[in-house]
């Protein structure tokens, strides 16, 4: 029988809190884990919900991240169903808003965020849809249907995705997007004209640089969606237009807070006892040399990973190169680093081939790329940003001679 009586809190039974219980365990943690979570699933992956889930081509079993019995097999308490409420940092003690208490000596928080909403006249309306848990997929996946006419607003990864499900259920779809072309937040020019161009062969309608300036009702159903002076009709409206990150328990707390929980590279807050992990958390990158936030599956993997072997005593900071993927249409993008400050660009593709790699350079080096059907570049890639190596224009360009040869 285990002699140590420790316990980890942790708040969120989201991807980050999930793995992070079973990275503490992998890590060797011998004490009492307890994973809280207002939601009533075990921790399930995101990503299908606007993708295979939504399509109706997964069960919701699928996307759990493991079966409650695996977490009852590996000694971890599930409480879901109940929500923290606040933490009492004096008596190292976590308020839940149904009275419970609970000593932690080591907390976690990874408590994800809620999506962002619009504040407009009529977005309050039962027909304007949000998506982030499986209750908001299972509600959209009933009002896509052959021949219903969806507005998405936003045309960022989820908004992308989500009117591509829905185009593929039969729908015709307008995507709205304020900004002047698609995905501007998150990726470069050259990849936001490659996804129009897929959407519209697809036969999604595409706006951008029109913002959405409120709805209208007809008979309780059909709403007109007012945007720069026009209005499009539609039977419902999807909505993805960001994440609000889940900071208010920390920031009652007195942790710093600065869009996201903010933490080191070890997933530590300013409490030495207090970790955060996922989307809630802007956290130090070595690699970067600056904090950053980032939605995505692999990083809530990373931060978890890092923040088990803090606790465990066994420190190693989070160092992996952020990525991300997304999938459209049978598409498969997969991207790598941070384009910023880029001093050159090569386009990698084989005359005729539909799949690319776009590469960004900065000083000689590899420090991003978005890779569009090409796994094998994208993984060379990876590990070339990763390693730093030199790499120069004309090597990149070389499609007849295998990326990896310059690793
Ligand atoms: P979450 O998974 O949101 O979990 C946080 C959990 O904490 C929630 O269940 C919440 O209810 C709970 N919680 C919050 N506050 C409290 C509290 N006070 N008490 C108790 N519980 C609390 N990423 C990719 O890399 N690739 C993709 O293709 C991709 N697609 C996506 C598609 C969609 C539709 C969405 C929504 C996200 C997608 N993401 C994708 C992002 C990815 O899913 C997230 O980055 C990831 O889920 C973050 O995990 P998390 O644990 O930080 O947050």
């Amino acid at each position: 029988m285990s002699t140590d009586m420790s316990t980890v809190v942790i708040v969120g039974a989201g991807q980050a809190g999930g793995e992070t219980a079973l990275a503490l365990r992998q890590q060797g943690y011998a004490g009492r884990i307890v994973l809280i979570g207002e939601e009533t699933h075990p921790p399930y992956r995101r990503p299908p919900l606007s993708k295979t889930y939504l399509n109706g081509e997964l069960a919701a079993a699928a996307l759990l991240l493991r079966s409650e019995e695996a977490y009852a097999t590996a000694g971890i308490e599930l409480m879901l169903g109940r929500q923290v409420e606040a933490i009492a940092r004096n008596d190292r003690t976590v308020i839940c808003k149904d009275g419970a208490t609970l000593h932690y000596d080591h907390l976690v928080l990874a408590t994800g965020g809620q999506v962002r909403k619009l504040a407009l006249p009529g977005s309050d309306a039962p027909n304007v849809y949000y998506l982030r848990t499986i209750a908001d997929a299972r509600r959209l996946r009933e009002a896509l249907a052959p021949g219903r006419r969806v507005v998405v607003v936003g045309g960022g990864y989820v908004g992308l995705e989500v009117a591509a499900s829905a185009a593929k259920a039969g729908a015709q779809v307008t995507v709205l997007e304020g900004a002047s072309r698609l995905l501007a937040r998150v990726a470069g020019a050259e990849l936001s004209v490659f996804f129009e161009t897929l959407h519209r062969a697809h036969g999604v309608d595409i706006q951008t640089g029109v913002a959405v300036s409120g709805f209208e009702f007809k008979d309780g159903k059909v709403v007109s969606v007012l945007a720069g002076g026009r209005a499009f009709t539609a039977d419902c409206v999807i909505v993805g237009i960001g994440l609000i990150p889940g900071t208010a328990l920390a920031e009652n707390a007195g942790l710093e807070v600065s869009d996201g929980i903010v933490v080191d590279e070890f997933a530590r807050t300013g409490d030495e006892r207090i970790y955060a992990v996922g989307d809630c958390a802007r956290h130090f990158h070595p690699a970067l040399g600056r904090s950053v936030r980032l939605e995505s599956v692999p990083s809530a993997s990373e931060m978890a990973k890092a923040a088990a072997s803090a606790i465990v005593g066994k420190p190693k900071p989070i160092s992996a190169v952020p990525w991300f993927w997304s999938d459209q249409f049978g598409i498969k993008l997969q991207m790598a680093g941070m384009p910023e400050g880029h001093d050159a660009f090569v386009e990698r593709r084989a005359p005729g081939s539909a799949a690319f790699s776009l590469c960004y350079l900065r000083e000689g080096q590899l420090i991003a790329v978005a890779s569009v059907n090409a796994p094998l570049d994208f993984q060379a890639a990876r590990e070339l940003i990763a390693r730093k190596l030199p790499v120069n224009a004309l090597t990149l360009a070389d499609t007849a001679t295998p990326l990896r040869n310059a690793l």
